[in-house]
């Protein structure tokens, strides 16, 4: 009695004999693989399908296989139908009954194609394996590039290198900084320089697949990728990224992965702006703390600070500075006759003459309603007081309307060793008060 084996359903070559050698079954793989029919095979003999080395093979082995129970790798030549011979390695093992009583052997013959395949399988399985370690380095990579907050610049330029590291993309053509114009003829370029070196173009794909051309070649490269990503860095609001790859993975699969890193880029893009937009918020925010919104001067919590700075460079360096303290005159009249936005006027254009006529190095401020105070660094008293009737002549010339013009006093002082600022501008306003005393429209200079 043998054991009943159904081979039907076996996809591989396989067969098996009974206790002599003789065929009692094989797979269907086994008869297309030889050319054979099934009626030309069963009760036959093993040996009379193999040339004659392997009939020595198998009478070594058949021994073995039968009182241990298995053979492996034995190398056998199958003699096909058509004549042919077929180099193939065989692996066995054998059933026994109840009583250890030898009944059958099953065997599997492997050709040289089933190893190839295996090879080019496993082969592909290693690629595929390397293809998702490629994706995921260059997303860590751009994951901690971010992470490091370069400047966008900077950002840039560690980009493209992420991007030239894994050997199966050969080149990188960021346009994220150019214009779309200059970003096609860079792209032209780059395919010139492939043709230059008979590679032959295969096909230019866009990211959203759309062809941006056909008609280069590549052979270094199987295919392009270009990426369009949102980016309100730039004016268009959007960069391209171009990718030149080699590899057997097909395009599709590359452009799936490189959705989620168009994702992370654009989201990275948009924070670059965010934090630009913020700093630019700050220093707005910083402006208007030390500015007078009306004129446009620094106020007088700035000007404390640039007093603070003289008087430290006078104690380090001795060097003198002086101020100038002004006020206008009877402005409480052009406000009640003009009107309050003639007066705003009035403030506007003597805030620029005290600025047109002073040097770059004073610092002109509106010290309060109609007040002004201007510092004057690397100047003595007589100096000061020189620029002082210089504003006061110039401020005469100021047209409030056809009949009104407008004019100033002014007291102007220096700073001395024994004073502090608070002495120096309780001085400079005794000054003021002084001109005014006097008759307005006057610099006293104490
Ligand atoms: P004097 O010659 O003695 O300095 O007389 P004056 O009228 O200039 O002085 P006074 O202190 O009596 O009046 C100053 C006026 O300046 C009162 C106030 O309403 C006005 N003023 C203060 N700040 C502003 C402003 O920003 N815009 C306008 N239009 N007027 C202002
Ligand atoms: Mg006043
Ligand atoms: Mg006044």
């Amino acid at each position: 009695m043998t054991h009943s084996t159904d081979l039907s359903s076996q996809s591989e070559m396989v067969q098996s004999l009974d206790v002599d050698g003789n065929v009692l079954e094989v797979s269907p793989q086994w008869l297309a693989y030889t050319g054979y029919k099934q009626e030309e095979v069963i009760g036959k003999h093993f040996t009379e399908f193999l040339d004659q080395t392997s009939v020595k093979q198998v009478k070594l082995n058949f021994p073995h296989l039968k009182d241990y129970g298995f053979v492996d790798n034995v190398p056998l030549t199958l003699i096909r139908n058509d004549g042919v011979n077929e180099a193939t390695i065989l692996n066995g093992s054998s059933s026994y009954d109840e009583n250890g009583q030898f009944l059958q052997t099953f065997c599997e013959l492997r050709t040289l194609d089933y190893f190839k395949n295996s090879n080019i399988a496993l082969i592909t399985l290693l690629e595929k394996e390397r293809f998702f370690k490629i994706i995921l380095n260059l997303k860590a990579n751009i994951a901690g590039l971010i992470a490091q907050e370069w400047e966008y610049t900077e950002f840039l330029r560690e980009l493209e290198l992420i991007f030239q590291e894994p050997a199966e993309i050969k080149t990188t053509c960021t346009g994220i900084h150019i214009s779309k114009q200059a970003l096609r003829e860079k792209i032209e370029l780059e395919l010139k320089s492939f043709e230059q070196k008979n590679h032959i173009i295969d096909k230019v794909y866009t990211y959203d697949c759309q062809q941006l051309s056909e008609k280069f070649a590549i052979e270094a490269a199987d295919f392009l990728i270009v990426m369009n990503l949102k980016n309100p860095m730039v004016e268009e609001n959007q960069s391209t990224i171009l990718l030149a790859i080699k590899s057997n993975i097909e395009q599709m699969t590359w452009l799936a992965a490189f959705q989620d890193i168009v994702n992370t880029l654009e989201s990275a893009f948009s924070a670059f702006k965010n934090r630009i937009e913020k700093a630019q918020l700050i220093e707005e925010l910083k402006s208007l703390a030390s500015t007078d919104s009306l004129t446009g001067l620094y106020n007088r919590q700035k000007l404390k600070n640039v007093l603070t700075n003289a008087q430290d460079i006078f104690e380090r360096y001795h060097r003198p500075f002086s101020c100038i303290m002004l006020d206008i005159d009877n402005f409480k009249q052009i406000n009640d006759q003009l009107g309050h936005s003639k007066g705003d006027e009035v403030l506007v254009s003597i805030a620029q003459t005290l600025q047109i006529h002073s040097r770059k190095t004073d610092i002109v401020a509106r010290w309060g309603g109609e007040e002004f105070l201007i510092v004057l660094p690397e100047t003595k008293a007589d100096q000061a007081s020189i620029l002082a009737n210089t504003l006061c002549k110039q401020i005469q010339n100021l047209k409030v309307d056809k009949l009104k013009t407008c004019s100033a006093s002014f007291g102007v002082t220096e700073f001395t060793q024994s004073d502090s600022i608070d002495t120096m501008l309780i001085r400079v306003d005794k000054a003021l008060y002084q001109a005014k005393h006097q008759g307005k429209h006057q610099v006293v200079t104490l």
